[in-house]
């Protein structure tokens, strides 16, 4: 036995060599199913889900391997901890990304993708990843698309999903339409193009209805901050008002006009009210006239005797314009009516005008022109030479009481001024107070407005899922029945779009003329496909039963795994994919589908890498390939390198000199371990330190602070192998536990080393003694008035608080102290005097 502490370590030791040991255990799990969930019986259940990748032709990026990474080290943390791990992985491969790739390699991206994904595959598998690929899914499998027909049906029952002829952003580039989430500052996220508006046919989803539950239900789930203040951004909710401004000398108009009821007004022979949505009832006191829409009803009624011609002829001209034309053109023109209203709050009148920068579709088709804080209310002001009032002001602000000489449109940080009592009170309050006041004289109704508009799901590209509706010249707008599911993509040579703005499925007539599956009559498919956020919107509950052709998701297996444990992705994806994939998970509650309306319980945010201090990027010709490392250092030191080079929720910079150091560190693991002993008694300093590590590393993981625990292992390596002492087995092999997660296949190496039959990742993770974990006392002497008294014992550290503290607890010291002291001194590590 002395003989073997005295032999000089990592002499006999076989060196570490990842190549071999790492496809080894990678042809081993996969022989033994180490990696296989039991989806219907397993204990336990923890679904650690990733965001799913899109498998571009140039193959896994060093960004997904990075979030993959943390995913994949916190579900063989959990799966340490006892449970049952599901960590699929599938491919979300369709959408513009891919088609437009296809195009422009002249390939049909239904021969590329299948070689993008099986590269994909083949990549993921030699990082490591605890990944079942039984039940790995691609949104372009029509088993797949199938159900999210499926679900655009379950949405279209419901009235969820209607269509109309909207203003759309439209991408000249791409030839698509945007949603308002893809447009950025005026330009095409995707391409960068400037986005021009058009009018189309399209499909939308109803997803304002659900603003309300999708803002509530932020305020309880455990997501990141940053996430979440991104989705209330993008909600967007806000107070507004349904205010009554009331015409004035009634009884002139009184019995001269009939008014069509409905919305935009109300007329008795008592009074006559013009309504107006508002969502800055803040400003009310500084609205100084009224404008309508040229076709509102109550124009003719408004309209005097002299101003009749006028109002006539400007209201023909209206008509004859298009609404983008009316929508975006600058110059305001419009005509006075003659007629007055009173402002409700300053019990002013008003002068009531018609202009066609007011709509009849939005609102009520009435507006009360602020011309102070709103842009073409100034410029129609301004115009017309129509009163502009300040109401609101910076604090201090030298012009307040003056007309400003532009609109000014801040309402953080400032207050309102010419505002009777409401003076003074910062624009927030001062909405919620003017609401109250105007509701209580009965002027107005409180409203809540949101910013999220409906989620337009139709795209006329090629690569995508067909929308199944099918439109009958008897039946209408007939949805594809339920058996005749999935409406499969046909195979199309020429995908390309065009400037029509129709999809390309619209030039294959045998596939988009059927018959009318209620009468049975000559129809045409919907040729529109779906947005590629519909196919990431739901497939979180496809995995559990990815295996399953009859139904989109098994019940039994959606009570057990759903909603999502935990999840982790892109905060690129904070707005579109998790609000859209809420959404359709509380449909699909509200239909009976789901026990639960949140998909995702837990979320987290990986931050990103960058390279030696820049952006990575193809031009730039500095991307990290994952291939290439792996071969180099083996998965294991890429894998736990990606993880230290910054927190996991911030990212870092991906420095090539610094993973050497982290392949010593595995080398040295390696080292240790191989040339452990069982003889003697591990070092108590040693086993102290270890306790340390475990409770840290224990905290760390779930917390995904990957980088600290990782520092904490290698720490501890160090205190392990002080002075080249010889290793106690005991010392080592908690470490490699810990280790496992992190470099899963030096850790199964070393385990059956270590004389085990079974995976390490079956074992449990190894546990501290709080005891033992606790930092080593030191001490220190007390004196009282300069005498030495006594000793007390603090842990390091402790400052003079806890000393004195320490010090009056105990009686053989404190007896000597007879008065309130009036001096301590303290010398951290060595003495403390108390001075009376
Ligand atoms: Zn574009
Ligand atoms: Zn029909």
């Amino acid at each position: 036995m002395t003989e073997s502490i005295h032999r000089p370590p990592a002499q006999e030791a076989a060196g570490y060599d990842p190549a071999a040991i790492e496809h080894k255990w990678q042809e081993r799990w996969e022989k033994r199913g180490t990696n296989h969930t039991d989806i219907d019986a397993g204990v336990r259940p923890f679904y650690a889900l990733m965001m799913f990748p899109y498998p571009s032709a140039e193959g896994l990026h060093v960004g997904n391997l990075f979030a993959f990474t943390g995913n994949d080290i916190y579900g063989r943390f959990q799966r340490l901890q006892g449970h049952t791990v599901f960590e699929p992985l599938g491919f979300d491969a369709f959408g513009i990304h891919s088609e437009n790739f296809a195009l422009k390699v002249g390939t049909h991206p239904a021969r590329l993708i299948p070689k993008n994904i099986d590269n994909f595959r083949r990549q993921l598998k030699r990082a490591g990843l605890m990944v079942d690929w039984r039940y790995e899914l691609s949104t372009t499998d029509p088993a797949y698309y199938k159900w999210t027909q499926w679900i655009f049906l379950a949405l279209y029952k419901r009235g969820l999903a209607y269509k109309k002829r909207a203003a759309v952003n439209w991408c000249p580039n791409d030839k698509t339409v945007l949603a308002n989430e893809q447009v950025i500052a005026g330009e095409c996220e995707r391409c960068g193009a400037k986005v021009e508006q058009r009018f189309l046919e399209q499909w939308f989803f109803r997803i304002t209805d659900y603003a309300g539950r999708l803002l509530a239900d932020l305020d309880w789930l455990d997501w990141s901050e940053s996430t979440k203040l991104a989705q209330r951004n993008w909600i967007g909710r806000s107070e507004g008002a349904e205010i009554a401004f009331r015409v004035q000398d009634l009884e002139e108009l009184a019995g001269t006009t009939t008014v069509a009821g409905g919305v935009t007004g109300e007329y008795t022979a008592q009074t006559l009210d013009i309504r107006v949505f508002t969502t800055r009832p803040d400003t009310v006191f500084g609205a100084t006239y009224m404008v309508l829409a040229p076709e509102h009803p109550l124009v003719d009624a408004l309209t005097t005797g002299e101003q009749r011609e006028a109002v006539a002829a400007y209201k023909k001209a209206a008509a004859n314009q298009d609404l983008v034309t009316r929508k975006v053109t600058k110059e305001k023109t419009g005509v006075f009516t003659g007629s007055f209203a009173t402002n409700p709050a300053t019990q002013q009148p008003i002068p009531i005008w018609i202009a066609d920068y007011v709509l009849m579709e939005y609102g009520t088709g009435a507006i009360m022109a602020v011309p102070g804080h709103d842009e073409r209310d100034f410029e129609f002001a301004t115009a017309f030479n129509l009163p502009i009032v300040r109401v609101v002001a910076a604090k201090g602000s030298r012009d307040q009481h003056a007309s400003p000489s532009a609109p000014f449109t801040e309402t953080d940080g400032v207050h309102l001024v010419n505002s009777g009592q409401f003076n003074g009170l910062p624009v927030a309050e001062g909405k919620s107070r003017i609401i109250a006041w105007l509701e209580a004289n009965g002027h107005a109704r409180g409203f809540i407005n949101y910013r999220l508009h409906d989620w337009c799901i139709s795209r006329q590209r090629y690569w995508g899922p067909p929308i199944p509706i099918i439109y009958c010249d008897a039946c209408g707008t007939v949805p594809v029945p339920e058996e005749q599911l999935p409406v499969e993509l046909p195979f199309v040579e020429d995908f390309k779009p065009d400037d029509t703005g129709i999809s390309p499925l619209a030039r294959v007539e045998s596939w988009y003329r059927v018959s009318c599956p209620q009468c049975g009559g000559a129809a045409r498919r919907e040729t529109d496909v779906s947005d590629t956020f519909l196919d990431s919107a739901w497939y979180f509950l496809r995995y559990p039963s990815a295996d399953r052709d009859d139904v989109p998701f098994d019940a039994a297996r959606t009570k057990k795994w759903l909603p999502v444990t935990s999840y982790i992705g892109g905060n690129e994806h904070a707005v579109l994919h998790l609000l859209y994939s809420r959404f359709v998970t509380m449909v699909l509650h509200d239909a009976g589908y789901l026990d639960f309306e949140e998909p995702y319980v837990r979320f987290r945010a990986h931050g990103h890498i960058i390279r030696e201090g820049a952006k990575m990027s193809k031009t730039k010709g500095n991307v990290v390939t994952p291939d290439t490392y792996i071969e180099k250092w083996g998965a294991d030191t890429f894998r736990t390198y990606l993880m230290f080079l910054g927190p996991y929720e911030e990212g870092g910079d991906f420095r090539d000199q610094s993973i050497a150091g982290v392949r010593r560190f595995l080398d040295r693991v390696w080292t240790s371990a191989v040339d452990a002993t069982s003889a003697g008694m591990p070092d108590v300093t040693v086993l102290r330190k270890l306790h340390q590590t475990i409770k840290k590393v224990t905290r760390d993981v779930p917390a995904l602070s990957y980088n600290t625990a990782i520092a904490a292992m290698m720490e501890y390596l160090n205190v392990v192998r002080t002075g080249e002492r010889r290793v106690h087995r005991d010392e080592i092999v908690p470490l490699v536990q810990l280790l496992s997660p992190f470099a899963p296949h030096i850790a199964e190496e070393l385990w059956e080393q270590f004389g085990h039959q079974t995976s390490i990742f079956d074992a449990g993770w190894p546990v501290f003694d709080e005891a033992l974990a606790a930092e080593e006392l030191i001490t220190i002497a007390v004196q009282v008035n300069g005498k030495t008294r006594g000793t007390i014992q603090l842990v390091p550290g402790a400052g003079q608080d806890a000393a004195l503290a320490a010090a009056m607890a105990d009686q053989t010291i404190a007896k000597f102290v007879t008065g309130a002291p009036k001096k301590v001194i303290f010398v951290p590590g060595r003495l403390l005097n108390v001075v009376i």
